[in-house]
């Protein structure tokens, strides 16, 4: 079914874990509670115990403009946190510390873009805020949350910093949506605030509507992935009911995404039953310009600029580097690689490329596994690029060995393991160097003048020899023919 049609209308509310402090946002917590004992990263602030004082992490005031920088958005020099009351499992207070952008309170910071490309379409995601609160509880469930017989309470990921992102309503398709997310990771891996590859590290609420109706919330998709297939189901599901003559009503629903449905969690609350009012446990935040032009110094090169300068610098397409440059890691492997070899040129960068995005990508995704998750350096492309150039290996037996490759062995290893015995036979590669050199007038004429010649006529060798000759001694015995020849020095 195609859901890419004008009258779908999604805004998104992101809220990402920011992974990389060291501390939770009003306490000294360790804020690295993944795979911890339950309830072991808690102190009387998490924990919400009475008496207890939040004092605000400087560094996620830090990271919050960086992140603002890097989404182009004003950053309001002065606001409050606001309290947002309400009764759940997860929140030991009974209210969340958040922020809030009415009632004389004000967002961290408003506005921002996001730029999208969707089948070569470019389009501006409009953001209309980005703001800070705190992280509730983890709760665990036995299978589903609906047939679950019990919940759990973790508090360790009560008081994590999060950082919500919104969006206004300015998606069209599920595609779009997909596509901003993409970017949007991009954008926060490379301002270095979080890892969103970690479990739990983003959660997702969706506003959904078909123009002309109701909107529903969807709640709590757990990654970045779910986002497009719960936006799908419940665009089939509204326009079914749209279908049988129905008319949607306003709700907040579930995403269970073990049964891939949306399902009714409540009627939706209205603002005032949160009961907003600031929190006068903290101290007006106040954010000078010197503090923000630091921020916007010390920021690492962005992917947009990145993706620019490897166009100029490695006369990559737009298409090759927008692509490269989506993964900050996959981009610093790329850079580490070609510029580890002093002889490589835009042949070498584009082929490079490929391999990394097709084959290496390729095998990623189907191992679901990431770059540093694997033993690959960056310089076994280079070999590999070299081996196919220098016709000691066919393009098709190196696609064959990149399931070696990826597990850290090298090229040499690889043939020998797979018997690909080495002709070390001088007699046999001077015989067959001599027939290369009468058969190649024009490419030995071009040795004079370029020694990088030669590989082409290794590479003849190897061809001979179905990429047996041993290419070291292939290379001493043809220098050493061509000089006895008076053609090179
Ligand atoms: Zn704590």
């Amino acid at each position: 079914m195609n859901n890419q049609t004008d009258d779908v209308i999604i805004g998104l509310e992101v809220h990402v874990q920011l992974t990389n402090l060291k501390t939770k946002l009003f306490c000294s917590c360790s804020n690295d509670y993944r795979g911890k004992e339950a309830n072991s990263y808690v102190c009387p602030i998490c924990l919400g115990l009475p008496g207890s004082l939040p004092v605000v992490n400087k560094r996620a005031i830090e990271f919050a403009a960086r992140l603002a920088i890097a989404l182009n958005c004003k950053i309001n020099q002065q606001f409050w946190f606001f309290r947002k009351q309400y009764f759940y499992v997860d929140l030991a207070k009974g209210f969340q510390i958040s922020q809030y952008n009415k009632a004389g309170g004000r967002a961290f910071a408003d506005e921002g873009i996001v730029p999208i490309k969707l089948n070569s379409h470019k389009k501006s995601i409009i953001l209309n805020r980005i703001h800070l609160e705190e992280d509730p509880a983890r709760l665990v469930h036995k299978g589903s949350i609906a047939t679950s017989p019990y919940t759990l309470v973790d508090y360790n990921r009560s008081g994590v910093c999060l950082i919500e992102i919104v969006t206004e309503p300015v998606l069209s398709s599920p595609e779009e949506a997909r596509e901003f997310l993409k970017q949007l990771k991009s954008i926060i891996q490379y301002a270095g605030i979080s890892n969103l590859d970690l479990e739990g590290s983003v959660r997702v609420d969706a506003n959904i509507s078909i123009k002309g109706h109701e909107r529903s919330e969807v709640k709590n998709i757990n990654s970045f992935r779910e986002v497009e297939r719960a936006l799908r189901h419940e665009i089939i599901r509204q326009r079914n009911l749209l279908k049988r003559g129905k008319e949607l009503i306003q709700e907040t629903r579930h995403w269970d995404d073990k049964r891939r449905i949306t399902i009714t969690l409540r009627t939706k609350e209205f603002e005032a039953d949160y009961r907003y009012f600031p929190e006068q446990d903290l101290v007006p935040i106040e954010i000078d310009n010197i503090f923000i032009q630091r921020v916007k110094d010390e920021l690492p090169e962005m992917p947009v600029e990145r993706s620019r300068r490897l166009r100029r610098d490695y006369n990559l397409s737009e298409f090759d580097a927008d692509n490269l440059v989506l993964d900050k890691n996959i981009a610093d492997f790329y850079e580490d690689g070609i510029n580890s070899d002093a002889l490589f040129g835009p042949n070498e960068y584009k082929q490079y490329c490929n391999w990394l995005m097709n084959d290496i990508s390729g095998w990623l995704n189907e191992n679901n596994k990431i770059l540093n998750d694997t033993k690959l350096h960056p310089h076994q492309i280079v070999d590999l690029i070299r081996y196919v150039n220098e016709g000691r290996i066919t393009t098709k037996i190196a696609k064959t060995i990149i399931d070696d490759i990826m597990k850290g062995f090298s090229i040499a290893e690889i043939l020998e393991k797979k018997g690909k015995k080495r002709i070390s036979d001088e007699n046999l590669l001077k015989k067959l160097s001599t027939d290369v050199i009468e058969e190649n007038p024009k490419i030995v004429n071009d040795s004079k003048e370029n020694l990088k010649a030669i590989e082409a006529l290794i590479g003849k060798v190897m061809a001979k020899t179905r990429g047996q000759a041993d290419p070291h001694i292939t290379r001493n015995i043809l220098i050493e023919i061509l000089k006895e020849k008076g053609i090179i020095k």
